[in-house]
């Protein structure tokens, strides 16, 4: 077959390197480590997963960010979620919390479990200069209020962010304009998702393995992400093991990334500024 112009392929492949964050929770970091940096607008993916307390029973103590977007999105097991403005909510299975931090945040993100399955991603989305300072918003989304929906190729995919075939995901007014799906494909399974042209995608397959792009194929297995091409659409199909994936997409900024651990800015004076705020309570 012929490529097309259509079809967006297959640029990169990332794996997901074993690392730890917070009080010692074991994670597959995919995006910001040192192999992929970032993906414009997108700074950090991790994925945590582990049925073993000891892996992520210490959780993410109360801890700074400032000038992006932090998004969980939760597959099994319980997570509590506190701010030093009083916010306080439980991410539960299939929920999904997109935090904008803006001028910035404390919290903390513990688990509510003292055993048994944490499966889950953290997707960081930056902010363009003009919107760094904005106030901190929560939209945390309850499991019911994320449509699953069968597509037109008959594969359940549950939509988080963007709109297909008249369904649109509850996460609303992100200056990313983000697209964020996340997609069953059965054994033999093959699906065609439109994406923004001009957006920055990936797919990250959790689970099986899955083929990417039609005329131009290229096999992304358990825990790979593959970074895609510029166009209009993305196709997958999956083998005899089926796969599950999430597709994200998201406008790139073209801006200058100033990063110092939680504080993402345009320039290391601004970084400056944050730590000086951090220090001095303004946070
Ligand atoms: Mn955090």
């Amino acid at each position: 077959m012929a490529p097309t112009p259509t079809e967006r392929s297959v640029t990169r492949i990332v794996q997901g390197q074993a690392t730890s964050d917070g009080a010692g929770v074991r994670l597959f970091r995919v995006i910001g480590g040192q192999t992929l940096p970032e993906l414009d607008p997108f700074l950090l993916l991790d994925e945590f997963v582990s049925d073993d307390p000891d892996d992520y029973i210490g959780g993410f103590p109360e801890h700074p960010h400032r000038g992006f977007e932090t998004v969980t999105y939760m597959l099994a097991g319980r997570m509590r979620h506190g701010d030093n403005q009083g916010n306080s909510g439980l991410l539960q299975p299939g929920s999904v919390q997109w935090m904008t931090a803006g001028r910035g945040i404390l919290h903390s993100e513990m688990p509510e479990q003292e055993n048994g399955l944490m499966w889950g991603f953290q997707l960081w989305v930056n902010l363009p200069a003009r919107s760094k300072m904005t106030a901190p918003r929560y939209q945390d989304i309850p499991p019911a209020d994320i449509p699953s929906v069968t597509t037109p190729a008959g594969n359940p995919m549950k939509v988080i962010a963007g709109a297909f075939h008249g369904v649109s995901g509850p996460v609303q007014g992100i200056e990313a304009e983000p697209v964020y799906v996340d997609l069953e494909l059965g054994a033999g399974a093959r699906e065609t998702l439109s994406l923004p042209s001009t957006h920055n995608a990936f797919v990250y397959c959790y689970q099986g393995a899955v083929t990417v792009g039609d005329a131009d194929p290229t096999l992304i297995g358990h825990r790979r992400l593959a970074v895609l091409s510029g166009g209009p659409e993305v196709s997958l199909s999956a083998g005899n093991d089926g796969a599950k994936v999430i597709v994200v997409a998201g406008k790139p900024f073209n801006e200058p990334v100033a990063r110092y651990g939680p504080f993402v800015m345009n320039t290391r004076e601004e970084l400056m500024q944050a730590v000086d705020d951090l220090r001095n309570g303004r946070f």
